[in-house]
């Protein structure tokens, strides 16, 4: 095994046999502005930032391994972007919500949030592995709340059962897989038991920020909860290191459907050859591109936000560079919690009856001629009549 060094919470540095264990990385991670600075040389802006996560709003959480990914030096890193603060947290900008997709008014029994008939989020813990700066969750993660407890969430699994039309529960957080493998195995089973459940996904950012965790224990606890789709959340291509991959294909060995969700973020990811390393560096290890998301209006992360102009282009110039199955779909989930829009760059350049004009990525523009339709026949009325 290869021995590298990891920068730990102490000013030592700490072999990687300690290190490779998933609780040594959580009780070790970085957590106050003493052991930022010790770790990283910071800018003001960022010790300004961290002092004030440190009095309010989204605490700082840190594993040893994700900040060993983050350059010492470079405060434009795309991984220290992610999780260190800095002070711009404290602007608000117009359209800013302390809560973007409307999960408070949607909380449909505690801890439980409904905003389409047929699934519903289960918010399990506050806890992560490291506390993301530009989280829309930020209202209540690291808030002190903990682990929920099986009896908290009786209301929840009770509206569940009482709701057969929920088909598919989204166990997250906080993260879930920072939980101790029992009280996450003791919730699935909960979870699991409710008939009309035929789907679980678990929401979690575990494989990028503390890879170390998908253990055969974990492994073993998973299994028997089949369906069960791992939701994940690479940005960047640094982020796929050995000890990633390793985690993603452990879950697509175990036969767990690995999906990613990325976000957009300014200065970070916001570049097409950037997403396009990310997204064949996860199709190589089975871990499908799902979604490409704009990200939130959460309050104090415009700095981090692309307008969706510049987010549309970068779209524009993924396509026909990447397969299907590397391209994810661009979303931009509404604020107020009213739903997903998927949004493409216009490609239809001219319609008429019949004769379609499109645009093709390299630019060429073509005809698509619609098949002969009768009279008061149009495909409106085709669709109408399959039903
Ligand atoms: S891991 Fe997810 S829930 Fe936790 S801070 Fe990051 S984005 Fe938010």
């Amino acid at each position: 095994m290869t021995r590298h060094l990891v920068v730990a919470k102490s000013t030592a540095p700490v072999e990687e046999e300690s290190a490779s264990d998933w609780r040594w990385q959580l009780r070790n991670a970085v957590t106050s502005v003493d052991s930022l600075a010790q770790s990283l040389s910071l800018t003001q802006a960022e010790l300004e930032g961290a002092r004030r996560a440190e009095r309010q709003g989204l605490p700082i959480a840190i594993t040893p391994y994700y900040l060993s990914l983050a350059s010492q030096g470079d405060a434009q890193c795309p991984i220290r972007m992610q999780c260190v603060p800095t002070i711009a947290e404290a602007d608000a900008a117009p359209g800013d919500l302390d809560d973007p997709l409307g999960e408070v008014a949607h909380e449909v029994a505690p801890h439980l949030v409904q905003r389409y008939p047929d699934r519903v989020l289960l918010l399990a813990t506050d806890r992560c592995a490291v506390y993301c700066r530009f989280c829309t969750r930020s209202r209540m993660v690291g808030d002190g709340g903990g682990v929920a407890s099986l009896e908290q969430l009786l209301p929840a699994l009770d509206y569940i059962r009482a709701h057969p039309e929920i088909r598919d529960v989204i166990v997250s957080g906080g993260d879930p897989l920072a939980m101790a493998t029992e009280r996450l195995e003791r919730l699935l089973s909960a979870v699991r038991s409710i008939p009309t459940v035929e789907t679980i996904r678990l929401a979690t950012r575990v494989p990028v920020t503390l890879p170390m965790r998908i253990t055969d224990e974990l492994l073993r606890a998973l299994r028997p909860h089949h369906p069960l789709w791992v939701m994940t959340h690479f940005n960047h291509p640094r982020e796929v290191t050995r000890e990633a991959r390793a985690a993603c294909e452990r879950l697509a060995d175990a036969g767990f459907p690995v999906m990613n969700q990325t976000v957009l973020l300014r200065g970070i990811n916001d570049n097409a050859e950037v997403l396009e390393t990310l997204f064949r560096a996860l199709v190589r290890v089975r871990v499908r591109p799902y979604y490409l998301l704009q990200a939130d209006p959460v309050k104090g992360t415009a700095h981090l936000r692309t307008t969706l102009d510049e987010s549309l282009a970068i779209v524009g110039m993924l396509q026909g560079r990447l397969s299907g199955i590397a391209l994810p779909k661009f979303i931009c989930d509404t604020p107020g919690g009213f739903g997903k829009v998927p949004l493409l760059p216009e490609y239809v350049v001219h319609r008429e009856a019949g004769r379609t004009t499109l645009r093709t990525f390299r630019g060429r523009e073509v005809v698509y001629v619609d098949p002969p339709r009768g009279e008061g026949d149009n495909a409106a009325s085709q669709a109408t009549r399959t039903l």
